[in-house]
C-alpha cells in the first residue's frame, strides 16, 4: 500500500543545567564560583533522502525525540549538546505544524533540510552571576526546556514528466518500455487514483520520474471528481507529455482528441494546462506518414513540438527521451510553498518574546515565554537566586508596567502556577 499521510510527535532535546560549584584549592578556604554551563539540547530535523520514496517507515516509528544536553560540571566544564535527531523523508514531502497547521517545511532536493523543533539552550553556571556584591553565587541557570510538537507528513509525489491523453492510445506502454528496470516505485497503488510512475535515465546521471496520469477522461465522462486527489498528484510535474493515437484504429481523430484533452486540463488546473507539452504521435507502425501529416501540420503551425513514435516497436522513443531531458534541463523544480511562506512559521513564532502583563480579577498576570524560562531557572529556596528574579523583572521592564495597571505593595502577582505577593 502507498503510504502519503503520517502524523508523528517530535520532541527536542532539553538543555543541560547550569552548575554550582566553587574551586577547591589547598590552603583556600573560599576558592571562586566555577560551574560550568549546561550543553544545548538537540534539534530534530528533517533530511531530504533522495532514495525513499513513501512514508512508510512512520507508520512503524512515530515519537520522536532528539538528545538532551549534559549537565554542566566542576571546574568550568562545559555540558555536551545533545545530538540532532534527524528524521529522513522522501523528496517531495510537506511538513506541518498539526496544531496550527502551518507549513513548516517543503521539501525536495535531495540532501534539503529543516529544523523542526529547536533544542533548548544549555544553563549557565554559577561562574556568570557574579557582580559587585555577589562574589559567590549559590545558584544557576536551569536549562531550556524542550519542544514537543504533533506535525504532520504529505507526500506530493514528484513526478518531472506526466503522461496525458485518451485511454488506449498507449501511454501505460510508453512507461512499460521506457522504465525497463521496473523500479519499485512504479506498482504504487493510490486509493483513488493510480498514477504509475517510472524512472528514466536516457542520458547516464541525469534521471527523471514519469508518470502514467490515467483517468482524465475517463473520470470526467463518468462525473467522477477526480479534483485534488488528482491534481495533488501531477500539480508537480514541470512537463507534460501529450500522446496522441494517429493510426485512427479507434475511429477517432487525432486532432479531436488533442484540443478535448486540453479542455479537460483547463477545466481541471489552469495551472496544469499552462504546462509546457510536448506532442507525441503514437502508434505510427500502423499508418503511412501521409495518413497523419495534417494533424503534424497543425501541431507545427500551433508550435509545438511533435515526435513521431512507436510505442510499440520503441521508434522514436530515444530521441523523444533524449529532448525531454534537455527541456526539463531549462526548467526548474518549483516549491509548492514560497520560503516567504515557510518564515511564517512557529519554529521562531515572534510572539515566543513577548511578554504580556495584565489584571484578571485582583491578580496581575505576568505570562510570555521569557519570564516562564527565567521562572523555570530560578531556586526559590535560594534567596540570591530570587533576587536575580526580581532584578531580571525590574530590567525587562515588568515592573513598569506593573505599576501602570496600579500594583501596590502586598497584591498578588501570577507566573505560570506562581504566586508572590508584591513588593517595590
Ligand atoms: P493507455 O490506455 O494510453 O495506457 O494505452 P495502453 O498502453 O494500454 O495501450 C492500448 C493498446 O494500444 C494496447 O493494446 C497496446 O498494445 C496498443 N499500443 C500501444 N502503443 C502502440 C503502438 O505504438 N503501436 C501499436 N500497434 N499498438 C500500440
Ligand atoms: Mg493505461
Amino acid at each position: 500500500m502507498f503510504v502519503d499521510h503520517a502524523k508523528i510527535l517530535i520532541r527536542s532535546g532539553k538543555g543541560g543545567n547550569g552548575s554550582v560549584s566553587f574551586r577547591r584549592e589547598k590552603y583556600v578556604p573560599d576558592g571562586g564560583p566555577d560551574g560550568g554551563d549546561g550543553g544545548r539540547g538537540g534539534d530534530v530535523v528533517a533530511v531530504v533522502d533522495g532514495g525513499m520514496r513513501t512514508l512508510m517507515d512512520f507508520r512503524y516509528k512515530t515519537k520522536y525525540q532528539a538528545q538532551n544536553g549534559e549537565d554542566g560540571g566542576k571546574k568550568k566544564c562545559y555540558g555536551k549538546s545533545g545530538d540532532n535527531l534527524i528524521i529522513k523523508v522522501p523528496p517531495g514531502t510537506i511538513i506541518r505544524d498539526v496544531e496550527s497547521g502551518r507549513v513548516i517545511a517543503d521539501l525536495i532536493l535531495d540532501g534539503e533540510q529543516r529544523i523542526l523543533a529547536k533544542g533548548g539552550k544549555g544553563g549557565r553556571g554559577n561562574t556568570h552571576f557574579t557582580n559587585s556584591v555577589r562574589q559567590a553565587p549559590t545558584f544557576a541557570e536551569s536549562g531550556d526546556r524542550s519542544v514537543e510538537r504533533n506535525i504532520s507528513l504529505e507526500l506530493k509525489m514528484i513526478a518531472d514528466v506526466g503522461l496525458v491523453g485518451f485511454p488506449n492510445v498507449g501511454k501505460s506502454t510508453m512507461l512499460s518500455v521506457l522504465t525497463k528496470a521496473k523500479p519499485k516505485i512504479a506498482n504504487y497503488h493510490f486509493t483513488t487514483i493510480k498514477p504509475n510512475l517510472g524512472v528514466v535515465e536516457p542520458i547516464k546521471g541525469k534521471s527523471f520520474v514519469l508518470a502514467d496520469i490515467p483517468g482524465l477522461i475517463e473520470g470526467a465522462a463518468d462525473g467522477i471528481g477526480l479534483g485534488h486527489d488528482f491534481l495533488r498528484h501531477v500539480e508537480r510535474t514541470r512537463l507534460l507529455i501529450h500522446v496522441v493515437d494517429v493510426s485512427g484504429i479507434e475511429g477517432r481523430d487525432p486532432l479531436v482528441d488533442f484540443d478535448t484533452i486540453n479542455n479537460e486540463l483547463s477545466l481541471y488546473s489552469d495551472k496544469l494546462a499552462a504546462r509546457k507539452q510536448i506532442v507525441v504521435a503514437n502508434k505510427t507502425d500502423l499508418v503511412l506518414d501521409e495518413e497523419f501529416q495534417d494533424f503534424m501540420d497543425v501541431m507545427k503551425t500551433r508550435g509545438y513540438e511533435v515526435f513521431k513514435i512507436s510505442a510499440a516497436t520503441q521508434q522514436g522513443l530515444k530521441e523523444l527521451m533524449e529532448y525531454v531531458t534537455q527541456v526539463l534541463d531549462e526548467i526548474p523544480v518549483e516549491p509548492l510553498y514560497t520560503e516567504e511562506d515557510l518564515t511564517e512559521v512557529i519554529i521562531e513564532d515572534e510572539s515566543r518574546y513577548e511578554i504580556i502583563v495584565r489584571l484578571e480579577e485582583d491578580v496581575y498576570v505576568v505570562e510570555g515565554y521569557p519570564i516562564e524560562r527565567l521562572l523555570f531557572a530560578t531556586d526559590f529556596n535560594n534567596v540570591e537566586s530570587l533576587r536575580h528574579f526580581e532584578g531580571q523583572l525590574r530590567k525587562r521592564g515588568i515592573f513598569e508596567r506593573l505599576k501602570e495597571l496600579g500594583i501596590e505593595d502586598g497584591d498578588t502577582v501570577r507566573v505560570l502556577n506562581f504566586e508572590f505577593e508584591f513588593y517595590d
